[in-house]
């Protein structure tokens, strides 16, 4: 019987500084790729793993500027004053291009972020989109086994991040402005398909637009609805159909609204178990997920795939030989195909 890890009883036990700093040393070991780190990691989260999973996981996405951090801040005030605990994660894209990032270089949430019942953690700020990824899921089993039972995850509405979200959480929220639905070509669709609710807002600018939007928003769910989504079988039954508000995250507006469409949702998913096989999907689908870049990694760092890719590629882009057949002999040369 190995000794139980010693974040264990910080991060399991009461809420306060001692359990603050539990978790943001558990975060910080997790996000490390250290290869000693990543063990003791991988031992952390296996202890964790059974305080984990009671939480309710809300996704977040929307363009920069639509109003996120307002919302979220008045969600989770209002959240915390019935007697929850709230955590807010990030997935910020931006970050993992560039070193920098859209969300955080301004304060955000000032009032959520000095609250003793809320815990914000923003983006790790390198990393591949999928690495990203990874730390945020590990940072909600963390905040999880901590007792936080609301975690919000968040995204900026840009690259591939929404559906990162979506596939680690059990609802998945987008957020849009009240004239989005002017010009629907402009949404991307597959962001749509995807979510179980959208909330228009800044309602309060332009009352009569976001109607509009309401009203165009609606019939396009409606369209997808009928035809299905592959690969997210999660409208299927007739039992929860996507749905849309009009919100004023600055004038705290739809905010009650807001949150009883969750409970809502949380209460159909729940019953019918399309909540739990959620859950079972997406843990199978983030394994592969990893195995598949673990490989690809481990591919390209091989000695004799590395000796060999330069010339390949040439003979490949110089139309030599078929880009199926260099493909084979690398896959061989590395030991990943049988020879
Ligand atoms: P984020 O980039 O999506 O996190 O957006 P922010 O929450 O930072 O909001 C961007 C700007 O929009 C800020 O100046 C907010 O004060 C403003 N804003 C957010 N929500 C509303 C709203 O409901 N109505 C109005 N009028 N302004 C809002």
């Amino acid at each position: 019987n190995a000794p139980p890890h010693p974040l264990l009883a910080g991060i399991t036990g009461a809420a306060g500084p001692v359990q603050r700093r539990a978790i943001a040393k558990a975060i910080t070991l997790l996000e490390s790729t250290r290869a000693d780190h990543r063990a003791q990691g991988d031992a952390l989260l296996t202890a964790l793993l059974p305080h984990t999973g009671k939480a309710f996981r809300l996704g977040l996405s929307g363009v920069p500027g639509v109003g996120k951090s307002t919302f979220i801040e008045a969600l989770g005030l209002h959240l915390i004053a019935q007697g929850h605990r709230v955590a807010v994660l990030t997935i910020d894209p931006s970050s993992s291009v560039s070193g920098g990032s859209i969300l955080g270089d301004k304060t955000r949430m000032e009032r959520l972020s000095v609250h003793e019942q809320a815990y914000i953690r923003p983006s790790p700020s390198s990393g591949t989109l999928g690495g990203v990824a990874e730390k945020t899921r590990e940072a909600m089993l963390v905040c999880e086994a901590a007792g936080y039972d609301i975690v919000i995850v968040e995204t900026v509405g840009v690259g591939q991040s929404e559906t990162a979200v979506a596939g680690m959480t059990d609802m998945f929220v987008l957020m849009q402005l009240p004239n989005a639905g002017d010009d629907l070509q402009a949404i991307k669709k597959g962001v749509m398909e995807i979510a179980d609710l959208v909330a228009i807002n800044k309602a309060d600018i332009d009352a009569h637009a976001a109607t509009r939007a309401e009203a165009q928003i609606t019939s396009s769910l409606r369209l997808f609805g009928q035809h299905g989504h592959p690969g997210h079988a999660r409208h299927d039954t007739a039992l929860w159909h996507p749905r849309v508000l009009q919100i004023s995250a600055l004038q705290g507006r739809g905010v009650d609204a807001f949150w009883a469409a969750v409970e809502d949702y949380r209460r159909v998913q729940s019953a019918n178990g399309h909540l739990a096989a959620r859950r079972r999907q997406q843990a199978q689908a983030w394994m592969w997920e990893r195995i598949d870049a673990g490989l690809k990694q481990a591919f390209r760092m091989q000695p004799q795939v590395q000796a060999m890719l330069p010339g390949l590629r040439e003979d490949v882009l110089a139309g030599r030989i078929a880009a199926s057949t260099a493909a084979r002999s690398l896959l061989q040369a590395g030991g990943f195909a049988p020879p």
